[in-house]
């Protein structure tokens, strides 16, 4: 049995590696700075603080981790083991004090040692693990799974350059490499002796073995060793410190100078320098399917090294195979870690020489498995010659998988070869492909979407035979995001109002916000709340000052559009409304409009030419807007660069107006939406994802509701949807459109936007065009209520008190009970 390690006390003092109070946190980081980051106080840099706080705060909560090692050995638990191939955990430096409670002591330490903590948070790189929403999604329940008490492990990959650093040059988007280790991580622990190998290529042997077993063995072309990395991942206010297990590909052996002739020796550099290439770069595309073969080995070698870890933990615990479900709950965060189920068979059948139907029956009670999107384009799919040729074993496996589901369909609907086909892990039209969506289906005993509007339709087309053969096996769990990141941290000045007004405990328990409704009319409590709002506003203000060199105006409204850019997500439709505005506003000065600052954020996939020329619009149109001086400030544009968690900490508390703006069926949940309304943005938005909860939770009065909801989008599509006719019965909009083409925002190119223009025009696959019209109508709906500050404030007031389902506490607590049936497990420290 592992023992606490001793953290020793000093006589009258508290311990420098373990002590909360300030002088013991100014001890710790004098002993971190000259032990660990070897500087001499009187040479440090600001990195070198940084460090030394981050080692501190690090020695807290290993304490922790160790507690909660030892707590989870000694007791029967089941664990949540959450496999995602993104984790965009933020910043840790701020959150770990946040959960440990002790920002101020530190604060009042830094001080003491003369550096400012808020300089020492600002130079902190963030991991960017992860391309957007899914990769946060993974973050914050990795918060709520501590927080909860939930023995849980996050298992992904440790990316050496994550998602791409955007800078902005001539108004376009460049993508500049992300260093994050550069400068070391002082958050992570490398574990070699927590390694495994994972094989690729090769070929594979049957053969009956001495007991008259059939056998399979896979004679692999290559090896790659999986080296566990692993991060703590602290509670709110608890012990439990679960960990995030990233793999960093490592080559095999470290070759012998001996053994090689020189000529070999540049060959095993060159397959040393190819399996280090397996965990070196996170793929950057968000929605659309890559079909890219080191993306499809990059996912198996984090799957395989996960689940051997797992069998590796059942053994220690001497605990039979047999038990593994019992053991472990695993949860596949959509179909990028889906290769699990037959690589569960695998290491089942060929390593552990379970029968079939054993192992799969195993393998169908471990895993649970989260559909992310509907988009036709974004189901992964992968071609089974690349699939046969990188993975040959686990080909076989999915096969056999297949053929044994599809005679289970077919005794239930004989003759019905139209269904088998639909329904097989492998699409047989054209270039057959595996078609991972259908292999978590049938592999998961719980399949869920991650909004009632998402699942509901997830059941209605994606996988709609799936639903009508296990109905039982469908869910339903609404995202949520984690309130610690998203309020305590990162708007300090709301949760001071909010401890004041309903008590602390709304940081564990958001419904807690309720209590909010009373002060909704209450005019002292609005001049609170506005002044909030206006510090927010000015701090972001600040930064964009700083950034991009633009001044706004904090007294504006500040309407924000953050989030990976995409054609579904309408960007352009947001671009759009601005040209109308400006347009109404240079026709006639005297116009009522109120001054609006307009503030985009997000990044393009490098090779999504269209997002990239939607960045180029809003760059163009700010240029135009903020430089004329006929507007006087009216309307300000801003493309504020690298959009990331540091920056959205400044970003969503600022915001007024939050656009979620998709083409109603093509936004899964959202959760952007969510932090906007924990913050008191009010929401301008179509039925989609999440916003249809939100308008539920908050009230159609206080939620501006534009555009065709999914079904309308369906019956115009249905029914032959012509964009051409809504320019043809719109001046306003004709004239935007011929604005843009005629280069108006481009420096007189008329080609530049052509193609963006051309798409609208001609076939306008997310119906901005459809729901220009009424966009339009709901924003000037929008500027009457912003004149009417008492509306406008109470609705904000209201966003927020009623945004507690929005919470992952409620999401985590969902999967626990539904899916996983997992307990919390209380973790004591050894001490008083
Ligand atoms: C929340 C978040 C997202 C997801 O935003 P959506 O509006 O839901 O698409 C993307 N990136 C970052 C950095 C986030 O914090």
């Amino acid at each position: 049995m592992p023992t606490n390690p001793t953290f020793g006390k000093k006589e009258g003092a508290e311990s420098a590696r373990s002590g909360l109070d300030a002088d013991a946190l100014r001890r710790g980081v004098m002993d971190n700075l000259i032990c660990l980051q070897g500087r001499h106080p009187a040479f440090a840099t600001l990195q070198d603080w940084y460090m030394a706080l981050a080692y501190t705060v690090r020695d807290r909560m290993l304490e922790r981790w160790a507690a909660t090692v030892e707590g989870y050995a000694t007791r029967e638990l089941r664990v949540a083991c959450y496999l995602s191939a993104e984790f965009l955990i933020g910043p840790q430096l701020g959150n770990n004090l946040v959960n440990l409670g002790i920002e101020a002591n530190t604060r009042a330490a830094m001080q003491s040692l003369g550096q400012d903590l808020d300089t020492l948070l600002a130079i902190e790189e963030e991991p960017g693990l992860g391309n957007g929403g899914l990769g946060r999604l993974a973050a914050c329940y990795l918060d709520s799974l501590a927080t909860l008490e939930i023995p849980a492990i996050g298992y992904g990959i440790r990316y050496e350059f994550g998602i791409f650093n955007q800078e902005i040059r001539d108004g376009w988007q460049a993508e500049v490499t992300d260093k994050w280790l550069q400068r070391g991580n002082p958050w992570e622990f490398l574990r070699p002796d927590v390694s495994f190998y994972v094989s690729f290529g090769g070929h594979t042997e049957h053969e009956t073995d001495a007991q008259g077993r059939f056998r399979v063995r896979w004679i692999s072309a290559s090896q790659v060793k999986g080296v566990a990395c692993d991060m703590p991942m602290l509670g709110y206010r608890v012990n439990t410190c679960n960990a995030l297990r990233l793999w960093k590909s490592e080559a095999v052996e470290s070759f012998d100078l001996q053994d090689f002739n020189a000529g070999d020796y540049y060959q095993a550099v060159q397959d040393k320098v190819a399996s280090e290439t397996l965990s070196k770069v996170l793929y950057p595309n968000d929605e659309p399917e890559a079909g890219k073969r080191l993306r499809l080995a990059q996912q198996y070698f984090f799957v395989s090294c996960s689940l051997q870890d797992m069998l590796r933990l059942l053994d220690r615990r001497r605990e039979p195979v047999g038990r593994f479900a019992q053991m472990f709950a695993v949860q596949l965060n959509d179909t990028h870690p889906s290769i699990a189920i037959a690589e569960l068979i695998r290491l089942l059948v060929d390593e552990r020489c379970l029968p079939w139907d054993q192992a799969w029956d195993i393998t169908r009670c471990t895993f649970a498995y989260t559909n992310h999107t509907l988009l036709p384009e974004a189901l992964e799919t992968w071609g089974v010659p690349l699939f046969r040729n990188l993975l040959p074993r686990l080909l076989e496996i999915i096969f056999e998988i297949n053929r044994r589901f599809l005679d289970e369909v077919r005794q239930r609907h004989p003759g019905d070869e139209s269904r088998i086909e639909r329904m097989s892990l492998i699409d047989e039209a054209g270039e057959k492909k595996v078609r991972m969506a259908h292999l978590a289906t049938v592999g998961s005993h719980a399949v869920n979407g991650v909004a009632a509007l998402h699942s509901t339709l997830l059941r209605q087309t994606v996988l709609r035979d799936f639903a009508e053969l296990w109905p039982e096996r469908f869910y339903n769990v609404t995202n949520g995001v984690t309130p610690r990141r998203f309020i305590l941290l990162s708007n300090p000045a709301l949760a001071q109002v909010l401890d004041k007004t309903v008590g602390e405990g709304w940081v564990t328990d958001l419904t807690r916000l309720r209590k909010l409704e009373a002060h909704a009319d209450d005019v002292t409590f609005h001049d609170e709340w506005r002044r909030v709002r206006r510090w927010n506003k000015e701090v972001l203000a600040g930064r964009i000052r700083d950034v991009t060199g633009i001044v706004v105006d904090p007294d504006a409204l500040f309407d924000i559009q953050v989030k990976r850019i995409h054609e579904y997500k309408r960007q352009h439709l947001n671009a759009l409304y601005i040209v109308t505005l400006y347009q109404r506003l240079r026709r006639d000065q005297e116009q009522g409009v109120v001054p609006r600052c307009f503030i985009f954020g997000g990044k393009a996939a490098p090779g999504y030419a269209m997002a990239k020329l939607m960045i180029r619009l809003i760059t163009g149109v700010a240029e135009v807007v903020n430089n004329d001086p006929s507007m006087n400030g009216r309307l300000k544009i801003v493309f504020f660069p690298n959009f990331n968690v540091k920056n959205a900490h400044f970003v969503y508390p600022a915001a007024d107006l939050s656009e979620q703006i998709s083409t109603a069926g093509k936004e899964a949940s959202g959760t952007g939406n969510m932090k906007f309304m924990m913050n008191g943005a009010i929401t301008i938005g179509t039925l989609d994802g999440a916003n249809v909860e939100i308008r539920e939770e908050v009230g159609e009065d206080n939620f501006f509701l534009f555009g065709l909801s999914a079904d309308e989008v369906e019956r115009v599509k249905r029914e032959g949807y012509r964009p051409e006719d809504r320019v043809e019965c719109n001046a306003e909009l004709r004239e935007a459109l011929e604005l843009i083409a005629g280069g108006y925002f481009s420096r007189g190119d008329r080609e530049v936007f052509r193609p963006l223009v051309e798409t609208l025009r001609k076939s306008d696959p997310f119906f901005v065009l459809a729901d220009y019209a009424d966009y339009v109508a709901c924003q000037e709906r929008v500027s009457v209520a912003w004149q009417d500050p008492r509306r406008w404030t109470r609705m904000s007031i209201l966003n927020a008190a009623r945004s507690g389902k929005f919470s992952s506490d409620r999401a985590i607590r969902e999967y626990s009970d539904r899916i996983w049936k997992i307990s919390p497990v209380r973790i004591a420290l050894d001490r008083p």
